[in-house]
């Protein structure tokens, strides 16, 4: 009986394809249960005004960024953490599920989409709507920093309390989760971007030098650090002299960079502060003991674990693997969706 139940069950999962999205401000990533991260691409979406077709998605489609002529407009669907432009976002979905079925698209798969905890129900039911129409049989969503935690391998359902900050591109997530379900939670439009900018204004002062967008994020990932470094680390920048007009390059050190990221590093922070003030006794001493978790993109300047456990006096750890930590999530629970079903899936 056991057996011809398990031989079902594998027969049915050969028939219904299990994909689970990380619908990502900054990256969208697409997990596979058994094959793990089959794709991974910036959530960015070009299409062509004139023709009004999709002319790339992805990577494809980043690269084009700061370089379109009028008729081609890039479009970043999940900006600042929530949907900002609901056709792209479907686009997205669409090839994610058309890219990794191949061969069996004719297949409807079940979905897990992770979105930001902050959602509105219209976005809710945009995702979801965005999924169905994208050929998914059913969609299920979950919020990311659950997600996050379950893909960090934090012990979600015990009745301890476990904080998860998730810094990605738009938007910083901060929970404290205990028995499956979200304690205190807040959510902050300061993230990765937003450092990137901070990065490039700081530039524009001191130098007198324009740079891009991808320049700044360049320089935070090279040389950036959140704490400054007795020995420090150079990087050449080329951009645009705001004075002459001209090409010109200047050599940035990594202590420079820190306090450019000073301020905004600070929101971020504080907003941790606030959550380990709104999170109850109890929880709270499990936090002290056990420490918080960081996920995202924004997890990997270099020392931000030791920035924010300073100015909190928690322990600070970073994931493994902090940018799939969300898709790999999406994968736990995909496995074992009826366990997952009753919990931490959002209703409609
Ligand atoms: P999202 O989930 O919003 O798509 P991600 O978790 O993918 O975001 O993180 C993207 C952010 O992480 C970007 O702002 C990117 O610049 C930043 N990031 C990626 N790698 C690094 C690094 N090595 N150091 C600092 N920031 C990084
Ligand atoms: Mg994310």
């Amino acid at each position: 009986m056991l057996l011809s139940r398990e031989l079902k069950n594998n027969l049915f999962n050969v028939f219904t394809r299990k994909i689970g999205i990380d619908l990502g401000t900054c990256n969208s990533l697409v997990f596979v249960p058994g094959k793990g991260v089959v794709m991974e691409e910036p959530s960015v979406v070009a299409v062509s005004i004139v023709e009004n077709r999709i002319l790339a998605v992805g990577l494809e489609a980043k690269d084009m960024i700061g370089r379109t002529p009028e008729t081609i407009k890039v479009y970043c669907p999940i900006r600042d953490g929530v949907i900002a432009e609901y056709k792209m976002t479907e686009v997205m979905i669409r090839r994610f599920i058309k890219k990794t079925l191949g061969y069996f698209k004719f297949l409807k798969p079940e979905i897990v989409v992770g979105v930001p905890a902050g959602i509105t129900s219209t976005e809710r039911r945009a995702v979801i709507e965005a999924g169905t129409l994208a050929g998914a049989r059913a969609v299920y969503l979950t919020k990311e920093p659950v997600l996050a935690a379950i893909g960090a391998g934090i012990p979600i359902n015990s009745c301890s309390g476990n904080m998860i900050v998730d810094i990605g591109g738009g938007t910083s997530e901060v929970a404290v989760i205990s028995l499956g379900g979200v304690v205190t939670f807040e959510s902050l439009r300061v993230a990765g971007d937003k450092i990137d900018i901070a990065i490039a204004d700081y530039i524009k002062k001191k130098y007198k030098l324009a740079v891009g967008s991808q320049t700044a994020e360049e320089i935070k990932k090279k040389i950036g650090t959140a704490i400054p470094e007795k020995e420090e680390e150079k990087m050449e920048v080329r951009g645009r002299d705001l004075i002459t007009g001209l090409p010109k390059n200047i050599t940035v050190g990594s202590n420079e960079i820190v306090e450019a990221m000073a301020e905004t590093l600070e929101e971020i922070i504080k907003t941790i502060r606030q959550v380990l003030r709104d999170t109850p006794p109890e929880l709270s001493a499990d936090i002290i003991d056990k420490g918080m978790v960081v996920s995202g993109g924004g997890a990997l300047l270099k020392g931000i674990d030791v920035l924010i456990s300073q100015n909190t006096g928690v322990p600070c750890f970073i994931a493994d693997n902090p940018l799939v930590c969300v898709a790999k999530g999406t994968g736990m629970v995909l496995e074992n969706i009826d366990y997952y079903k009753r919990s931490i899936m959002i209703k409609k």
